[in-house]
C-alpha cells in the first residue's frame, strides 16, 4: 500500500467518528430485491453498457447512435436518441394498460384530497400542453413555476417537458427578490403560478410575488394562474390567464413529438447554501435513464405494490427527481402532500403514512431531527408497519438520528437508505442498496452500479481504507449537469478546475476500514484546529447522539491559539429543559469522550431555531458570520432571516 497522504505531509481530513453498528438486509427484502449483489459487478466490468441497458427501461422513438461522447467536461448522453419524457411518465403506461393506476394520492395542508390515476395525468398534461402552445410557448422557451405542492405543478413540469420548453421550478416560498433574479437568469417567458398555497394554516400569496416579480420584467409574457385558495387576486388583463379558463377548454389530444436526448429539460437553481445559487441545466435522455434506474433500485420500488412519498418539496431537485420523474417513469404510485409536517398537528406525517399505508418514505435529516425533537410518542400513535424502506437525503444522517429513524419509524426492521448527490449529478450517486448492503448509521457507503466515485487527498491520490479527503467522481454519468446556465466559465471553474479531469462536488469525504463511505459535509466548513482538519459533521454527530440534543450546528471561529476554534448552536430535545452551564459543560465533556479532546468545542450556545435553506439545509456560514462578529452574506434562501437575529443576541455573552 502506498504511504498515506499524512506521512508525505498532506493534512487530510480527520477521521474521529468511530460507529460499529451495523444492519444486515432483512432476509425477505434480500431474497425478492430489484437488486442484487451480483448485479454490481456486472456493472463495473461495462459501464457503458450497464447504462446502455439502463436506457431501455424507457421508450425511445429513435435509439441512440452511441452511449457516451466525451468532451470534457461536456457529456452527450446516447446522442441520436430522441424521446419525449412526458410520454415516457404518463402516456407509456396507459398505453400498457394500467391508466388506471394511481399516480398520486394528493394530500392538501387542509384535508382536501384528490386522487389522480395515470389516464388522468395524461388528459391533464395533454391539456396544459395545448394550453401552453396556445400561449404561445415553443420548443426551448423557458417557462418559471412558482406553485405551491398541488398536482397542477407536477403537470405544469410535464406539460413543459412534453412540447420540448425548459422548465425552471422556484421553490413556492422564496421571495420576490429570489424569484426575480431567476427570472432574469433563465430569461422565463411565461410564469405558471397559483393564487396562493396552503402552508401552517395560512394561504400564502404566491400571485401576489408573482406581480410584484413581473412588474419590471416585460419579458414575460404571460401569468398562468391556478386557483387553489380563492382569495383575491390582483389580475392584469392581457397578461393573467387562470388555468381553468384556458386548460379546462384544450383538447385531451396532443400529439407528442420527440426531442433529442440532449435537449434541455429543467433548469433548477441550488440551495445557496455555500454561494450564489447556481442555473444548472439538466436534459432529458440520461436524466431520465438514471433517475428511473436509481429509483428503482436504491428504494427496491415494486410499481404494482409500492406506496412511495417523497416528503420534499418539488422546487428542489428531491422533487424533481424522486417525486416527478423517477416514480413516473417507473409508473410507481405516490404520495404527495402540500403542507407542513406539524400542520394540524405534530403527527401528520405518520397519520399519512398509516392513511396510505406508505411502504417507502424518504425525507431529510433536518425533519428526522424535528422529529426526534417533539419526541417519539407522537410516531408510536399512529401505524407505521406498511413501511419497508426509508430514505434519507440533503445532508449527511447523523448516526443517532439514523437510529431514531429506523427504531421509531421503521420498526427497527426496514433499511435506511442515506443519499448522496446534488443538484449537479441530477440523481443518486452514492447510497446503500436495501437488499445488498449492510447499513452502518451515517455512511453513505457505495457509490451505485455504473457510477465511479473516489476519495482523494490535496494532491489528487486516493486515499487508503481509514482515510478522509474530498469526495469527487472520476467518470463521467447520465444524469451530470450539462452546464451552469448560460455560464460555462462558471461551470468549468466551479466543478471541473480543483483537481484536472476529476468532477469535484465540493464535499468532504471519508472511507472506513471496509471502504465504504461517510459524506463530512461541505469542503467550505471544514473546520483546521490547531493544525487538523476536523469535519462539522462528526462534532454535530457527537453532539446529537447526547441525548439532551435533538439538533447541532457547528463552524470554525478565528481563535488567536488554535487557528480555529469549535463553536456550536444546539437545540435540546423537548424533554430536556433549559440548558444552563452545567450542561454545556456536559456537553463538551460528551464531545471530548466521543472524538477525543481536540473536537471539545470551544462555546456551545443552546438556541431555538438554526439557519436552514429551504431544503432544511443548515447555513452554516451565516453561523461564521455571527460567530466571527461580520455582517451577514445572502440571506435570501433562508427559510425564516429573523432567527438568525435570535442568535446572534445569544452572542455578546458568550464571547
Ligand atoms: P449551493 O451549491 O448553492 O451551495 P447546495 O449545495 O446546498 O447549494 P443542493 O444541490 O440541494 O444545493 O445540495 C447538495 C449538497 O447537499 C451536497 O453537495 C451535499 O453537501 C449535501 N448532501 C445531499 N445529500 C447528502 C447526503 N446523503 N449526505 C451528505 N451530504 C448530502
Ligand atoms: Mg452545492
Amino acid at each position: 500500500m502506498a504511504e498515506t497522504p499524512r506521512e508525505q505531509g498532506h493534512e487530510t481530513l480527520s477521521n474521529l467518528l468511530q460507529e460499529t453498528r451495523r444492519f444486515p438486509p432483512p432476509a425477505d427484502l434480500a431474497a425478492a430485491a430489484n437488486v442484487k449483489p451480483g448485479d454490481l459487478e456486472a456493472a463495473a466490468d461495462d459501464r457503458l453498457a450497464f447504462w446502455e441497458e439502463q436506457a431501455r427501461r424507457l421508450h425511445w422513438d429513435r435509439p441512440w447512435d452511441s452511449v457516451l461522447n466525451w468532451n470534457p467536461p461536456f457529456a452527450e448522453w446516447f446522442g441520436g436518441g430522441r424521446l419525449n419524457a412526458a410520454v415516457n411518465c404518463v402516456d407509456r403506461h396507459v398505453d400498457a394498460g394500467r391508466g388506471d393506476r394511481v399516480a398520486f394520492h394528493w394530500e392538501g395542508e387542509p384535508g382536501d384530497t384528490r386522487t389522480i390515476t395515470y389516464a388522468q395525468l395524461k388528459d391533464m398534461v395533454c391539456q396544459a400542453s395545448n394550453a401552453l402552445l396556445e400561449l404561445g410557448v415553443a420548443k426551448g422557451d423557458r417557462v418559471a413555476v412558482y406553485m405551491p405542492m398541488i398536482p397542477e405543478t407536477v403537470v405544469a413540469m410535464l406539460a413543459c417537458a412534453r412540447i420540448g420548453a425548459v422548465h425552471m421550478v422556484v421553490f413556492g416560498g422564496f421571495s420576490v427578490e429570489a424569484l426575480g433574479t431567476r427570472l432574469d437568469d433563465s430569461e422565463a417567458k411565461v410564469v405558471i403560478t397559483a393564487d396562493g398555497g396552503y402552508r401552517r394554516g395560512k394561504a400564502s400569496g404566491l400571485k401576489a410575488a408573482v406581480d410584484d416579480a413581473v412588474r419590471d420584467r416585460p419579458a414575460v409574457e404571460h401569468v398562468l394562474v391556478v386557483r387553489r385558495t380563492g382569495q383575491d387576486v390582483e389580475w392584469t388583463e392581457g397578461r393573467d390567464v387562470w388555468w381553468h379558463d384556458i386548460v379546462d377548454r384544450q383538447s385531451t389530444d396532443h400529439s407528442a413529438e420527440a426531442h433529442d436526448a440532449e435537449h434541455p429539460l429543467y433548469i433548477m437553481y441550488t440551495s445557496g447554501t455555500t454561494a450564489k445559487p447556481k442555473g444548472i441545466l439538466h436534459t432529458t435522455g440520461g436524466y431520465l435513464t438514471q433517475v428511473s434506474y436509481t429509483h428503482w433500485a436504491v428504494f427496491d420500488l415494486k410499481a404494482d405494490t409500492d406506496v412511495f412519498w417523497t416528503a420534499a418539496d418539488i422546487g428542489w431537485v428531491t422533487g424533481h427527481s424522486y417525486i416527478v420523474y423517477g416514480p413516473l417513469s417507473n409508473g410507481a404510485t405516490s404520495v404527495m402532500y402540500e403542507g407542513t409536517p406539524d400542520t394540524p398537528h405534530q403527527g401528520r406525517f405518520w397519520e399519512i403514512v398509516e392513511k396510505y399505508k406508505v411502504t417507502i418514505a424518504y425525507m431529510a435529516p433536518t425533519a428526522i431531527r424535528t422529529f426526534m425533537k417533539w419526541g417519539a410518542d407522537i410516531p408510536a400513535r399512529f401505524d407505521l408497519s406498511s413501511l419497508r424502506v426509508l430514505g434519507s437525503v440533503g445532508e449527511p444522517i447523523n448516526p443517532e438520528a439514523y437510529m431514531w429513524y429506523r427504531t421509531n419509524i421503521g420498526g427497527d426492521r426496514t433499511p435506511v437508505v442515506d443519499t448522496w448527490w446534488q443538484t449537479e449529478t441530477g440523481a443518486i450517486m452514492v447510497s446503500p442498496l436495501p437488499g445488498v448492503s449492510s447499513g452502518k448509521p451515517g455512511a453513505a457507503m457505495r457509490p451505485l452500479p455504473g457510477v465511479v466515485v473516489d476519495v482523494i487527498d490535496d494532491e489528487a491520490r486516493s486515499v487508503p481504507n481509514g482515510g478522509g479527503g474530498y469526495i469527487v467522481i472520476r467518470e463521467p454519468w447520465p444524469a451530470m449537469l450539462r452546464g451552469i446556465w448560460g455560464d460555462p466559465e462558471r461551470y468549468k471553474k466551479t466543478y471541473w478546475s480543483r483537481f484536472e479531469g476529476l468532477y469535484f462536488p465540493g464535499d468532504g469525504a471519508k472511507r472506513d476500514e471496509d471502504g465504504d463511505i461517510w459524506l463530512l459535509g461541505r469542503v467550505d466548513d471544514v473546520m483546521l484546529i490547531s493544525g487538523h482538519n476536523i469535519s462539522t459533521t462528526e462534532v454535530e454527530s457527537a453532539l446529537v447522539s447526547h441525548p439532551k440534543v435533538a439538533e447541532a450546528a457547528v463552524v470554525g471561529a478565528t481563535d488567536p491559539v488554535t487557528g480555529q476554534a469549535i463553536v456550536s448552536f444546539v437545540i435540546l430535545r423537548g424533554e430536556a429543559g433549559e440548558g444552563g452551564d452545567g450542561l454545556v459543560q456536559e456537553l463538551r465533556t460528551h464531545v471530548g469522550e466521543s472524538l477525543g479532546p481536540i473536537a471539545k468545542p470551544r462555546q456551545i450556545l443552546v438556541v431555538p431555531e438554526l439557519p436552514k435553506t429551504r431544503s432544511g439545509k443548515i447555513m452554516r456560514r451565516l453561523l461564521r458570520d455571527v460567530a466571527e462578529n461580520r455582517t451577514m452574506g445572502d440571506v435570501s434562501t433562508l427559510t425564516d432571516s429573523s432567527v438568525m437575529d435570535v442568535i446572534a443576541a445569544k452572542l455578546p455573552d458568550a464571547k
